[in-house]
C-alpha cells in the first residue's frame, strides 16, 4: 500500500478496561464491501500516537488487500498495547472480545503479530465476530500460513510462466525467512523442482529446512543480492530501498512479507531496473482468504479455489500497470481504491453471509 496515502477511517474505537489492562484501538477503515476484517496486534508501543499511526496504516492496508482478493469484507485492524508487569492474557482478550462484540459485527478480528489461536479462543468467549480459531474437520481456519504460502506459490508459478517462459523446475528461487510462511513455501518449491537458496537468522529454522529439502544456505545479509530467478521475501518489511534495490540480481520478486517497499517510489525504482515486483498484499492474501472462509463458512474446496485464483488477480494488476505505465504497487493501490469506491458487486454478494 502507498504509505503516503492514509485515508481517514470510517471509525476509531478506543479500547480501555483498567481491570484487565486493556488499552488500544479498533480502527474501521472501510466497511464499503462488508464487515471490516483484520487481525489484532499486541505490541509494546512507545506512545499512543505511534500506536494510532500503526493502526490507521494497517487498517487501510487491510481494506486494499481484502478488496483485491475479491472478498466481501472491508478493512480494519485492532492494536493492543502490551500491558506493563503481570497480567492475565485470558482476561485481556475476553475484555477485547467484549469490545469487538459491542461493534455488532462491523469488525471481525483474528490473529496478527503478537497474538495466537489461544488468544482468539478467549475472544470467542465474548463474541462470534472472530476467526483464526482451530479449524474443524477439513474446513478453513486455524493457522493461516500454509494458505498464505499457497497464494505466493501460485503467483510465482504464474509469473515464471509468463515472464520467464519457463517452469519453476527450471528456476533458482531465493527465500528470505524460513518461519511459518517461508518454510511452507520452500517445501512447495522443492516439490515443484525449484533449486532453493535460503537464509534465516534462526539457525534452527535453517537446519530444519535444509534437512527437509537439501536447500543451499546463504548468509542472511546476502540473500537479497544472490543470483536467482526469483526472490521470495518472507521475513521483514521495508527491505527494498535505494541501496538494496541496486544490488538485486533476481528478475522477479514474489514473497509473503508485508510492506516490502520502504517507500512507494521504490516500486518505480525496481521497475526501472527491469525487476518485476509482485505487490505483497496481492500475493500474500491467502491467509485472509482462509479467515474469510472460516468466518463465512465456505467449504475447503471453495476457499482453496479462491486462493488458487491469486495468480489471475495478480495478472490483472500487472496488466493494469502495463496499460497505464505505472509500477505494479501503484497499479494495485489504484485498483483497490477503485474496487472499494465501486462498492459490493453481485460476485461478492453471493459469498457474503
Ligand atoms: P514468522 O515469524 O513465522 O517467520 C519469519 C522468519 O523470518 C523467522 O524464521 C525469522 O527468524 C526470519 N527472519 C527475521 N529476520 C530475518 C532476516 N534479517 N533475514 C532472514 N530471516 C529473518 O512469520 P511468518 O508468519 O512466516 O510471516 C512472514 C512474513 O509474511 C511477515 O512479514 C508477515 O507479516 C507476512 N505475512 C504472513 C502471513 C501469515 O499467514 N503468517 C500472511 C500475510 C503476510
Amino acid at each position: 500500500m502507498n504509505k503516503q496515502h492514509v485515508a481517514a477511517p470510517e471509525g476509531v474505537h478506543t479500547l480501555r478496561d483498567p481491570d484487565s489492562g486493556l488499552e488500544g484501538l479498533i480502527v474501521l477503515h472501510s466497511t464499503a464491501l462488508g464487515p471490516a476484517a483484520g487481525g489484532c496486534r499486541l505490541l509494546h508501543y512507545q506512545d499512543a500516537s505511534l500506536m494510532q499511526a500503526d493502526a490507521f496504516r494497517l487498517a487501510e492496508g487491510m481494506s486494499y488487500k481484502n478488496a483485491l482478493a475479491g472478498l466481501p469484507m472491508g478493512g480494519g485492524k485492532a492494536v493492543i498495547r502490551l500491558p506493563q508487569g503481570t497480567f492475565s492474557r485470558h482476561e485481556l482478550f475476553r475484555a477485547f472480545g467484549r469490545a469487538v462484540d459491542a461493534l455488532g459485527g462491523r469488525y471481525i478480528t483474528a490473529e496478527d503479530v503478537g497474538t495466537s489461536v489461544e488468544d482468539m479462543q478467549a475472544v470467542s468467549e465474548k463474541t462470534r465476530f472472530v476467526a483464526g480459531l482451530p479449524s474443524g474437520a477439513g474446513g478453513p481456519g486455524g493457522d493461516p500460513s500454509p494458505w498464505t504460502a499457497q497464494g505466493v506459490f501460485v503467483s510465482m508459478e504464474t509469473l515464471v510462466r509468463r515472464h520467464l517462459s519457463g517452469d519453476l523446475s527450471d528456476c533458482v528461487v531465493a527465500v528470505q525467512g524460513l518461519g511459518h510462511v517461508g518454510r511452507s513455501l520452500a517445501r512447495m518449491l522443492h516439490e515443484a523442482g525449484a533449486r532453493l537458496l535460503v537464509a534465516d537468522i534462526s539457525e534452527q529454522n535453517v537446519r530444519r529446512l535444509v534437512a527437509e529439502t537439501g536447500a543451499t544456505v546463504v548468509p542472511a545479509d546476502q540473500i537479497l543480492s544472490v543470483e536467482a530467478d526469483v526472490l521470495a521475501p518472507c521475513a521483514l518489511g521495508a527491505i527494498f530501498d535505494e541501496a538494496s534495490i541496486g544490488t538485486i540480481r533476481a528478475r522477479i520478486i514474489c514473497g509473503a512479507a508485508n510492506n516490502q517497499l520502504a517507500t512507494p517510489g521504490d516500486g518505480a525504482r525496481l521497475a526501472a531496473r527491469g525487476i518485476l515486483y509482485a505487490p505483497d498484499y496481492v500475493v500474500n492474501a491467502g491467509g485472509i482468504i482462509n479467515v474469510a472462509g472460516e468466518y463465512f463458512g465456505w467449504t475447503e474446496k471453495d476457499t482453496q479455489r479462491r486462493v488458487a485464483d491469486t495468480g489471475n488477480r495478480l495478472i490483472r494488476v500487472l496488466d493494469h500497470a502495463s496499460a497505464t505505465g505505472v509500477a505494479p504497487n501503484q497499479a494495485a493501490d489504484e485498483l483497490a481504491r477503485a474496487t472499494i469506491a465501486a462498492g459490493p458487486s453481485p460476485f461478492r454478494a453471493d459469498s457474503a453471509l
